[in-house]
């Protein structure tokens, strides 16, 4: 609902409620750590420390410090061949240490991501890139979530936004985001529309959608005049203007017309590695149960 006081949308922070959930995660992390005699462990591929998302990655490795689980980088040269690559992964997914394997995207251009995204043990795929974790996924079954669209559509779950019967844009749809949040809210009832650089007349899409969720990687894409009013905006962008963080969606004009919008920085992010960090528990449970 729109601030009555301000006139200017409801801000769904991810920074409280990742919060709530590292304070529910440390205590399973402690009672795993308890059960097994060993605290649940992640690895982070990386390959070529030079990597933008090298920052990104080294914040997941100090929430999960935080929280009691042995998370470490595997580091490869960036010159590393795929065969090198796979045998890391392959290495790790025979380790009983560790429960979780990510790796460092985008790959340098040497690498092909099929074969790494084969590689990885779907049941250490936290973040949810292998296929069988994608066609659960598309079936409606449990699998794991790539953690970015889980923390898109979970941000509005709870923060009790009306999800089912709604008309949802999608904008955006690649594999690790569009299309999986686009799956999310068709889980939770939601009429979908997927939206990408061929659509045409986005604008009358956006006016007529009541949720909208952008992650095109485009700053400034979506503005309040397009929006409907009252509409619900959850901006997965991530881009660097001027030095500046900035999302895909004008916030200053986008507030006014929305009743409800992630903020960026401070949306969706903070939201998107705390849940990381419960799939790597439901990881480390699941694999504890089977053995
Ligand atoms: P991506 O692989 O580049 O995909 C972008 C998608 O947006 C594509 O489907 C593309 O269409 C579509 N698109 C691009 N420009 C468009 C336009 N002008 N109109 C309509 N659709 C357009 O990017 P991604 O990995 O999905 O990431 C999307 C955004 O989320 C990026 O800003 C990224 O930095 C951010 N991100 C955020 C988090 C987080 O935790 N918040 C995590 C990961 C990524 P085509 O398919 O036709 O090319």
């Amino acid at each position: 609902m729109i601030d009555a006081s301000t006139g200017t949308a409801r801000l769904l922070e991810g920074g409280p409620i990742a919060a709530e959930i590292r304070v529910a995660v440390a205590e399973d992390v402690e009672r795993f750590t308890r059960d097994q005699g060993r605290p649940p462990g992640l690895a982070v591929v990386i390959i070529g420390r030079d990597a933008p998302s090298t920052v990104y990655l080294e914040q997941i490795l100090r929430g999960c410090a935080k929280v009691g689980i042995d998370a470490r980088f595997v580091e490869l040269e960036g010159e590393a061949t795929e065969s090198a690559v796979v045998d890391v992964i392959r290495n790790l997914n025979a380790d009983r240490a560790i429960d979780g394997v990510i790796v460092q995207m985008p790959l340098p251009p040497a690498i092909r991501l099929r074969t790494v995204i084969d590689a990885i043990d779907p049941a250490k795929d936290i973040d949810g890139i292998h296929p069988l974790n994608a066609g659960l996924l598309r079936l409606g079954y449990d699998g794991f979530l790539p953690a970015t669209a889980h923390a898109a559509v979970e941000i509005l779950r709870r923060s009790g936004i009306e999800i089912a019967g709604k008309d949802a844009l999608v904008i955006g749809r690649s594999a690790v985001v569009g299309m999986p949040a686009a799956f999310l809210l068709v889980k939770e009832d939601a009429t979908v529309t997927v939206a990408h650089s061929r659509t045409r007349d986005l604008p009358g899409k956006i006016g007529r959608a009541d949720i909208v969720v952008v992650a095109a990687g485009h700053a400034g894409l979506v503005s309040g005049d397009m929006l409907k009013k009252g509409a619900v905006v959850v901006d997965v962008g991530i881009n660097v203007v001027d030095g500046r963080i900035r999302g895909d969606v004008d916030f200053e004009s986008a507030r006014r017309v929305a009743s409800a919008i992630t903020p960026v920085p401070g949306g969706v992010g903070p939201l998107t590695n705390a849940l990381l960090l419960t799939h790597l528990i439901r990881a480390a449970e699941r694999q504890a149960a089977a053995r």
